[in-house]
């Protein structure tokens, strides 16, 4: 069976312990989602020059974040990782899987993954971003990642489409969204469900993109996601909030 494709945003690492609208929208997505052998995550916070693919047997928990309550570095996500399917993601895009444990997973992979597998039973490899890329090339990446849904691996992009760190309020998660991160997002909503891939890939044109996206390594994980949507399938959002003003933590599913 063919594994569906999600994205999901990840935002501020205080999720990780969080009990909110959103960590809930994903507890619910992985008990509805079919069982992945493994999951792939193309992340935000991995930036090489390359692309990269995880191979480690038992991935290191990546604390990437500074300045969190001290509880936050002491979650572990135990999860296995997939050598296999790392050797497979290498040779189905041609991209180099490292072939052993020297990197493990960082936040955009774990702080999402205990919300919806808490068990950590579910095999995890990451992906990183080559930063030599175009938008249009990461798309263009994307797309070949298509056969190994058919070999039980759930591809996720981990980003947020709206992220705007200078402007973010970490003492406020929900409520006090700036105008511009709604309209933005909003924007985005709407070429989503028009499958208007191409206006996405140059998000440079689009009104209001120079404070949604002052930087676009939340936003290129995103263009993963879209460039593996089938004519036949569909899109439909699982959470839409945004939080700590400047975040959106729109995420969502492709699927039949
Ligand atoms: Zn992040």
């Amino acid at each position: 069976m063919k594994m569906p494709v999600v994205f999901v945003g990840h935002g501020s690492p205080m999720n990780i312990i969080a009990d909110n609208h959103y960590t809930r929208s994903l507890r619910e997505l992985g008990r509805t989602l079919p069982r992945p052998e493994a999951v792939l995550v193309v992340s935000a916070h991995w930036q090489t020059r390359k692309t990269l693919i995880t191979s480690a047997l038992k991935p290191q928990t990546i604390y990437d974040f500074y300045g969190f309550p001290k509880e936050l570095y002491q979650v572990r996500y135990a999860c296995p990782g997939s050598p296999e399917k790392a050797a497979l993601v290498e040779k189905i895009t041609q991209q180099k899987a490292l072939g052993d444990d020297r990197r493990g997973i960082d936040h955009a992979a774990w702080a999402v993954l205990l919300h919806m597998y808490p068990m950590a039973d579910v095999p995890v490899m990451e992906m990183s971003l080559d930063v030599e890329r175009s938008p249009a090339e990461h798309y263009e990446l994307g797309k070949q990642l298509a056969p190994l849904r058919d070999e039980g691996v759930l591809i996720m992009g981990s980003g947020n489409i709206v992220h705007n760190l200078a402007q973010v309020n970490f003492d406020q998660a929900e409520g006090g969204e700036y105008d511009w991160a709604v309209k933005f997002d909003r924007l985005t909503e709407e070429l989503l469900m028009n499958r208007e891939h191409n206006r996405l890939i140059e998000y440079e044109q689009l009104p209001g993109a120079r404070s949604a996206i002052p930087t676009n390594e939340h936003y290129l994980p995103m263009l993963y996601s879209i460039a593996l949507q089938e004519e036949q399938e569909s899109l439909r959002f699982v959470c839409t909030d945004i939080q700590n003003g400047s975040i959106a933590m729109r995420s969502f599913v492709i699927d039949e």
